[in-house]
């Protein structure tokens, strides 16, 4: 058995110290220091870092040139392996409208890295299908060309490994396709990519819709007179809202009141795209060119193309830019979106009896050591 001794420890309700977090696979007990025999122990000295759930990303397309839409195995093990170091311990590899095929072909790349066990990164939770069932008018940097008519049936054959999956719920057969996944699978629905009045995706919502894909884009925005899906998102208490926390996709003068409005329903996401953690230049997503510089990722006509976002930088910009307490600000990238998904049980927050995913973070929230079910995973300076 494991023990972190001189951490400051991010608890759901506040920050301990003079405490030690005992774990194997699992988180065995969270108990005062002078109560621990240490030589019983693996001790790892935190060295007054903090120390948090891991993270959980829910929206990542890819990270150091890999992209899950490839369909590609090592590409999906290489962001495994990548995203560790930002503190990710569980995430859902997401799909872009591509084609069917290329879809189908992502699903089972998913499928065979989840299922044989052996790759060594962050746990994969199951797919995010961003789209393919959206509004051309919406589309952002999704290709029009494979938009799809919402079916059901698509997602349900696949329920295995989609987690959750994006509709835009005014398009023809929407509301039958939210209605008929809702009652038959667990898998999330999400809005996105959509041009609905508040009505129609208040509707959406009586259907089944239950998130909210990188809230304020590609989506309708809030006016008084016409709430749009930011209205109705920001409105409905059992909808949860995914927040690219770039500074970018978003202004930052909005953290703060999201955070109020949402509460527990707020979850960062990074929308990463292959150009995360590599250098300025040209890149692709979903098939379409773009260009990184800096923050931003463009396509040629200046659309916003993903990111390249590290969900701990995520988890400092909410901070930094809200009322939140650390372990708050901790939980929109932890607990939150483990509740959405249906995983808290398991993982989201240092509790006993959950899984051993525990990172360990400095003042700024760079990751200096992630511990995924118990194992010390990544190890930085
Ligand atoms: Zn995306």
């Amino acid at each position: 058995m494991k023990c972190i001794i001189n951490g400051k420890i991010l608890l759901q309700d506040r920050i301990a110290e003079d405490m030690a977090v005992i774990f194997d696979e699992k988180i065995q007990k969270i108990t005062n220091i002078n109560d621990v025999s240490l030589s019983e122990y693996d001790v790892i000295d935190a060295r007054g870092s903090f120390v948090s759930p891991g993270l959980v990303d829910m929206h990542i397309h890819g990270y150091l040139g890999a992209d899950v839409s490839d369909g590609d195995c090592d590409g999906i093990k290489t962001m495994a392996e990548g995203i560790i170091k930002n503190g990710v311990t569980a995430w859902c590899p997401t799909t872009m409208t591509v084609s069917k095929a290329e879809i189908e072909a992502a699903f089972d790349a998913v499928r065979t890295v989840k299922s044989n066990g052996e790759y060594y990164g962050a746990r994969i939770l199951g797919v995010n299908s961003e789209g393919p069932f959206i509004n051309a008018a919406k589309k952002g940097a999704q290709a029009a060309e494979h938009i799809l008519k919402p079916d059901a049936d698509f997602i349900i054959k696949n329920a295995d490994v989609v987690k959750l999956f994006t509709v835009a719920p005014e398009v023809d057969g929407a509301l039958e396709c939210i209605e008929k996944v809702s009652a038959e699978t667990d898998v999330l629905v999400s809005m996105g990519h959509t041009d609905a009045a508040f009505e129609e995706a208040s509707l959406g919502i009586e259907k089944g819709v239950r998130h909210t894909t990188h809230l304020f884009n590609a989506m309708t925005a809030l006016s008084h007179r016409s709430p749009g899906v930011v209205g109705a998102a920001l409105s409905n208490a059992d909808v949860s809202t995914e927040l690219i926390a770039d500074t970018f996709h978003v202004n930052k003068g909005l953290f703060n009141l999201l955070a109020k409005i949402k509460g527990d329903k707020l979850c960062l996401i990074t929308d990463c795209m292959r150009a995360g953690g590599m250098p300025d230049g040209e890149y692709t997503l979903g098939g379409q060119p773009v260009h990184k510089e800096g923050i931003k990722c463009l396509m040629p006509d200046g659309t916003i193309a993903g990111s390249v976002l590290k969900l701990n930088q995520a988890v400092y910009n909410l901070y930094q830019n809200s009322d939140l307490e650390l372990y708050e600000a901790v939980a929109c990238a932890s607990l939150n979106p483990a509740k959405a998904l249906g995983e808290d049980n398991e993982i989201g927050s240092i509790e006993v009896g959950k899984r051993a995913d525990i990172i360990i973070a400095d003042d700024n929230f760079n990751v200096t050591m992630t511990i995924l079910g118990g194992e010390i995973r990544y190890k930085g300076e």
